[in-house]
């Protein structure tokens, strides 16, 4: 078991126990600390270098309250900085979808392949009918993998919302079908699930964002695998320049990752993370707390 922050840091303060506030030097020891803290739970090292300037900054010249260690001070600025920057000074409204729109509400999901882009829809489908009392319809637009096709009318089926089948080889045509679908039925919501490739090409790009100018969705969610470390922020990157996103899913917060991922892509597009995917069932998606998310990334 990794050490959390706190008891690395008990270890270091040994050595400055009894100074009254946080400085140049004591703090410089602690923060190589927090650094690879956050190396180890897999930000980004550009987004652990930005992080750690910014904490420097606060932290030192601290009063150190009698009660309080420098250790202990340090960490309550770490956290505290950490979950502003995961969205808790954004407020609530911040992780809540929106709806404000004339219906159908468009949802546009975009996301390397494998990330778990069709279990959200399938899990937020689910949320969306339980939860929010809304009438979903889903629809494909990866033409490239009917199996993928086949995977969200299967979830969609379990979540208990309607599936939009289409026998149009185009992606932009099969999304214009569902819209009108959506309309003419008056669904509360379209969710877009759109192709997934292995890497970042343009060919995708190109692809998702002639999607959204023609859906001009109100949320466009980027899909990121919690496992995908170090990786995270260039595809974040890419996925950032290439669509105005309106937010984040952090998925398969259940294995392993402290989740580092949800602070370098949060750091890189300057979304709100909305929710997290907590196991592979379609009841496994949970609103996103940016506070909760600080504590894990620490340990
Ligand atoms: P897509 O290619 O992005 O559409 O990915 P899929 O939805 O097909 O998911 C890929 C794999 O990840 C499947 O085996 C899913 O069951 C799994 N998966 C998706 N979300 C989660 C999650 O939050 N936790 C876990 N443990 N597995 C997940």
């Amino acid at each position: 078991m990794l050490d959390n922050l706190t008891q690395r840091l008990a270890k270091v303060v040994k050595t400055i126990r009894g100074e009254a506030r946080l400085t140049e030097t004591n703090t410089a020891e602690m923060l190589r600390e927090v650094r690879l803290a956050l190396l180890e739970a897999d930000v980004a090292l550009p987004v652990v270098k930005s992080f750690i300037g910014k904490v420097r900054e606060k932290a030192v010249g601290k009063e150190v309250m009698d009660s309080l260690s420098p250790g202990q001070a340090l960490v309550g600025v770490v956290q505290q900085e950490l979950s502003q920057i995961m969205g808790a000074d954004l407020g609530e409204k911040a992780s809540q979808l929106n709806f404000a729109t004339q219906p159908p509400a468009i949802i546009l999901m975009a996301g390397l392949q494998g990330v778990g882009k069709t279990t959200t829809v399938g899990k937020l489908a689910r949320y969306l009918k339980q939860e929010k009392k809304k009438k979903v319809l889903t629809v494909s637009t990866d033409v490239y993998r009917p199996a993928a096709i086949k995977q969200l009318e299967t979830v969609s089926g379990q979540s208990g919302v309607d599936f939009y089948g289409s026998d149009a080889s185009e992606p932009i045509q099969i999304a214009k079908a569902a819209l009108d679908h959506a309309k003419r039925h008056f669904y509360d919501v379209l969710i877009v699930d759109t192709a997934g490739r292995l890497g970042i090409d343009e060919q995708m790009m190109q692809e998702i964002s002639g999607l959204h100018k023609t859906l001009s969705p109100i949320e466009t969610l980027f899909v990121v695998d919690a496992m995908l470390g170090q990786d995270a922020i260039n595809v974040a990157k890419s996925f950032n320049d290439a669509l105005p996103l309106t937010g984040i899913v952090l998925t398969k917060l259940d294995g392993d990752s402290r989740g580092g991922a949800a602070l370098s892509v949060r750091h890189i597009t300057g979304k709100p993370v909305k929710f997290v995917g907590v196991s592979e069932k379609l009841d496994g998606l949970e609103e996103f707390d940016p506070v909760r998310m600080a504590n894990r990334i620490l340990g």
